[in-house]
Formats: C-alpha cells, structure tokens, sequence
C-alpha cells in the first residue's frame, strides 16, 4: 500500500481551503483532481515542445510527436491493449461512444436487429444507442438492475438473441458504485455474434481493467476522471473491428491519399483521429498513467474498498439517511449515493459546501436509473479517489449530523 498523507503532497489543489475550512473533495466520480507531475507535462508542452503531430520534419514537431505516441503506448499498457494501434484519443468517454455509434453502429444494426443496454447506463451510454436504434429501426433492450444493485442476469439468453448486434454496458455505475460482470456478458454475447462496448468511465481510474481478458471489442473512458486533464478521452477498438469501419470525421491527418474526386484512409488509429488532435492533453495524460502505475491499479482499488466500507460502517449510523448500492464491497467501487427523504439532495449538497465538502446532487446523468429504479427524483453523491482519507469521510458524516439537525430543527418550528 502507498502512504496517503505523502500522495495528497502531489496535489495541490488539497491544500487549498475553501470558506475558510480545509477543502474535502468528494466529486471523484465527476471529475478527479490533477497532481503536480499531470500540470508540469502540460506545462512543458508548452513551453518547450509545442508543435504540431505527423506532418513536420523539424525537432519541435518530432518531440511533440514522439510524446503524443508514447502516451498513445502508455494507454495501451494500462489496459493490456495489444498495441497502440488500439488506441484512438477522442475528447472524453461520451464522444468515444458516439464514434462507435456513428461509425460501426449506424453500419451495422440493422431494422429488427437488437441492441443490449443496462438499466444504469449513464446517458453516455443510452442517448446513442436509442439514436442509432430509431434510425436504424431496431429495439433497444434493457438488463435489469436486481434488488441488491446488482445487475440482474438471469434472464441474458433469452435478452441476447441471434439478432443482438451490440452489448453494451458499463463497468462500473457512477450512481451506485455496482462493478457489473463484464466478463460474463461478453463471453455471452461474443456466443451470440453481438459485439461488445465497455463504458470504462468509472472503471479504468479505479481499478486494474485488462481489454484482452474482458475479451470486449470496444471500450471508451476519459482521462479528466483518472488523473489527468479534461478534453482527452480514449476509445479502444479491437483491430479486426476497427479495420471494417468506416471514419468517423472525415479531413486532414486520416487520409493516405487525396484526388478532387476521392480519397483513401490512412491507418488506423489515425483514421479515427482527424484534425489536429488535443495533443498536449494526451501527453499530460500520458503523465497520469505513469502516476497511476506507479502507484499500483491494484493499490488504488484496495485503499477505495477500505474507504468505501468504513464510510458504508459511518453511514450506517445515520438512521435518517437512505444509500443505494450493493453491500457487498467485491463489487462495489467508491460511490456512495445517498438520500434523505424531507431534504432536498441539493440542499444537503449546499450544507456541505459551506463545511468545505464537495459531493454531487442530482440524477448523475443517469435520469432514468434514478428516477424509474430508485424512485428518487435525485441523489446526493460522495465519491472517493487513491487520495482521500477516512479522517474526511468524518467530516462528511459531520456534515451530514448538522444537516440533519438543521433541516430537522426547520422542520420542527414550521410544525
Ligand atoms: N459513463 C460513465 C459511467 C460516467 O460516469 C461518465 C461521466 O460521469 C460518462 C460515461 C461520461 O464521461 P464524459 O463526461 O467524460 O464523457
């Protein structure tokens, strides 16, 4: 295990305080916070390097190329991608699923053909599939959420029928925290011939995530929720998949050869990435994964259970407050949702701000699961990161006290 008092060190921004009281940043899930060594290869880029990739023969140009592919290489190991040409740099997690729905989806899913989502999908991975499924003419079918949070599989041969064009599903809910057998699911849909797509977002910062032993044809996440910078995200493409599709852009960088009349791709991935791509970005967050790996993804994941249950332990003595997600910490991540009937998840958010507490209050951007599944028309959310401390799972539980006695004393007088 790492020591957290030394990691916190590296992020400046956990030392700041805000309304005069030391900042406890519980929003992980949202977006995570950047150590020094993620800024000084931002930094860096620009100061010394900056250029643009693939097209220049002067020493500026090849560094910043050079830089922009190792980081490419980098990613590829974190997630034992065979090799880099698995890799395409989008912007975050929801553009790497548009471009699987623009390219292959819209391709491939034909009318009466089906495609498989789960119950917690956050939009990202819903919105682009119903689009696909409309204009298509095909249905979009749902894996129930089982009563313990869990996803309900019972019933998957009969969801994944020969018509099933594409599964796909997240890894890791950013409402509950429930870790989904991945694994299982592709196993069984690859038997049905369906393609499988992996939203990644919550999964790849937390925890080790292994493409070639998931088996998956497609995973998408976002470096601003691991680490690094917003505005570069990632999507993996197997290879045998990607060489049948179509670009998603079209412009400078992804062509071979060009006539007025027509033009040929260049290889992938950069026929995925048209334009100028966001290269300092991808270089910074090249500078995560080394942060992360040197840190160890299993060392990550074993600090956030053992915060997730001491916090799931504090939770437990607030009576007044309901949580949603499974009890069972093997699969679960460090998202705990919660609500209080009488207060409003924004209040309680608003309470906690003014104790220098940043949780998330709302529907997540998972509207349906919230609403029709746990019957709420929103939650209060804490999420952990390889840098928070039960010492400010205490403060939140704190909070939580006085906004309980606030809201229940304003309750009381208005009686
Ligand atoms: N999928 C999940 C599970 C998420 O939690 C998020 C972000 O919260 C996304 C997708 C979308 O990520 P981004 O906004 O970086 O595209």
């Amino acid at each position: 295990m790492y020591d957290v008092a030394e990691i916190r060190k590296d992020f400046p921004i956990l030392e700041r305080q805000v309304h005069g009281v030391p900042l406890v940043y519980l929003d992980n899930a949202a977006t995570s916070q950047k150590p020094r060594a993620v800024i000084q290869a931002l930094s860096d880029y620009y100061e010394r390097y900056n250029a643009n990739v693939h097209r220049g023969a002067h020493t500026l140009a090849i560094e910043a190329t050079d830089a922009y592919e190792e980081a490419r290489a980098k990613v590829a190991r974190f997630i034992n991608a065979p090799g880099p040409e698995n890799i395409v740099f989008v912007r975050n997690t929801t553009e790497a699923i548009n471009l699987v729905a623009y390219t292959w989806g819209v391709a491939n899913v034909k009318a009466g053909d089906r495609i498989v989502v789960t119950e917690m999908e956050h939009h990202s991975n819903l919105v682009p599939w119903q689009h696909v499924a409309r204009v298509n003419g095909a249905e979009l079918k749902l894996i129930a959420m089982a009563k313990d949070y869990t996803l309900d599989t019972s019933d998957l041969d009969e969801l994944l029928t020969p018509a099933t064009r594409l599964v796909a599903i997240t890894q890791m809910s950013n409402v509950l925290g429930t870790i989904t057998p991945v694994a299982d699911i592709t196993a069984a849909a690859h038997r049905v011939g369906a393609l499988v797509l992996i939203d990644a977002a919550q999964s790849v910062p937390h925890m080790p995530v292994d493409v070639q032993a998931l088996d998956c044809d497609f995973m998408a996440f976002s470096g601003h929720k691991m680490l690094g910078p917003t505005g570069i995200g990632v999507l993996y493409i197997r290879s045998e998949v990607s060489e049948q599709m179509d670009p998603f852009l079209r412009g400078g960088e992804m062509v071979l050869e060009v006539t007025y009349e027509d033009a040929s791709w260049n290889e992938v991935p950069l026929k995925f990435e048209a334009g100028t791509p966001n290269i300092g970005d991808a270089i910074a967050l090249g500078a995560a994964i080394d942060y992360l790996t040197a840190l160890g993804m299993d060392n990550v994941r074993e600090h956030e259970v053992a915060l997730t249950r001491y916090a799931m332990e504090r939770f437990a003595e607030l009576e007044e407050v309901t949580t949603f997600g499974p009890s069972d910490l093997s699969v679960r991540g460090g998202v705990v949702s919660f609500y209080m009937s009488e207060i409003h998840p924004h209040d309680i958010g608003q309470v906690l701000d003014q104790l220098g507490v940043a949780i998330r209050a709302g529907h997540h951007c998972a509207m349906p699961l919230v609403r029709s599944r746990l019957m709420v028309p929103a939650t209060a959310r804490a999420s952990f990161y390889l840098y928070n401390t039960e010492a400010e799972v205490d403060v939140l539980i704190d909070g939580l006290n006085q906004v309980l006695r606030y809201f229940g004393d304003a309750a009381s007088k208005r009686a």
